[in-house]
């Protein structure tokens, strides 16, 4: 304390001055040769990890925020993923309408110039309006007219989400540019074949009328073609009440609905319910592929995995 006194203003001053400069030799002693090092990339969900990594490759791996069966809808970040990602260099998400947890420290970053990607208003993505409509009241934060959050589900958004995931890492990291875009220009082949892939699986079955737990899977029928017929909420914070309920068995009487789509975050027992009185399929659908490993490899084997539900659900009932 002291000895703080005795430097003085002018004395703590040039102290300041040598630590900026010894940070400067650390920064420069640290860089590699050939220019700045990859980006340390932290993503919110699986499924943008998932393009992010096909982008990335060999080169680094991003770091996925949200692990596990969590819904984005309703996250609340632990201390350890505020750490990490206050540290990264870039973040990448969806938007405001899926990951609302991610406002508040978003904006706090923004004023030490850490970077984002946010892909719900990029001009590559091509959004689609949140439908308003399903048997609930509309949720909080998602009335009609708001941007429907679920943009990747859709193969030319995921498409649009390379192209600006390699346009921001190689602003950053322009030493590896060509190696990004020869990723981009493999990812963009994959996602063709499997588009080809589920518009193979889902033949013959796309009229057939379904209803969904929740609507998020707007972008996968309007780039498939399928027959939706109602949502019981609009999102997984909002838990239907019987009104909504005694709603849905209606829709299914009237439209002849044989397929229930169900979701891991909603409750088993009314999942049952709904079967044991009617006479529909009961599936599971998971925009997120909360069983895949994460990974490059993630996005084609979630894309399947839905195609092949859709099959097994609507396909015709045989005696
Ligand atoms: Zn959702």
């Amino acid at each position: 304390m002291l000895y703080h006194n005795a430097l003085g203003f002018q004395g703590k001053r040039a102290l300041d001055v040598s630590r900026q400069r010894i940070g400067v030799w650390l920064v420069a002693w640290l860089m590699p040769i050939s220019g700045w090092a990859v980006p340390d990339v932290v993503v919110s969900i699986k499924p943008v990890h998932s393009l992010v990594s096909m982008i990335m490759r060999d080169l680094g791996e991003p770091q996925l925020l949200i692990e596990g069966a969590a819904s984005p809808h309703q996250y609340a970040m632990r201390p350890s993923e505020a750490a990490r990602l206050a540290d990264a260099d870039l973040v990448v998400w969806v938007g405001p309408s899926l990951e609302s947890f991610l406002v508040r420290p978003l904006t706090q970053m923004r004023a030490v110039s850490s970077r984002e990607l946010q892909l719900q208003s990029n001009p590559l993505i091509t959004p689609l309006k949140s439908r308003g409509y399903s048997f609930a009241r509309p949720a909080v934060g998602r009335t009609k007219g708001s941007v429907d959050p679920h943009v990747w589900l859709d193969p030319k958004n995921a498409v649009g989400i390379l192209q600006a995931v390699t346009d921001t890492l190689s602003q950053m990291d322009p030493s590896n540019a060509s190696r990004y875009a020869a990723n981009r220009d493999h990812a963009i082949q994959e996602i063709n074949e499997i588009q080809h892939n589920v518009m193979r699986v889902l033949q013959g079955v796309q009229s057939e009328p379904f209803v969904v737990f929740h609507d998020g899977y707007q972008y996968f029928e309007h780039a498939f073609g399928l027959n939706y017929a109602g949502a019981l909420a609009l999102s997984p914070e909002r838990q239907p009440g019987v009104r909504q309920v005694r709603m849905l068995m209606d829709t299914i009487d009237q439209q002849s609905v044989t397929c229930v789509f169900s979701e891991p975050q909603f409750p088993s027992k009314l999942v049952q319910m709904i079967a044991d009185q009617t006479d529909v399929r009961v599936v599971s659908l998971d925009p997120l592929g909360t069983d895949i490993a994460p990974g490059a490899h993630l996005y084609a084997e979630l894309l399947l995995a839905m195609s092949d539900a859709f099959q097994r659900c609507l396909s015709p009932v045989r005696d």
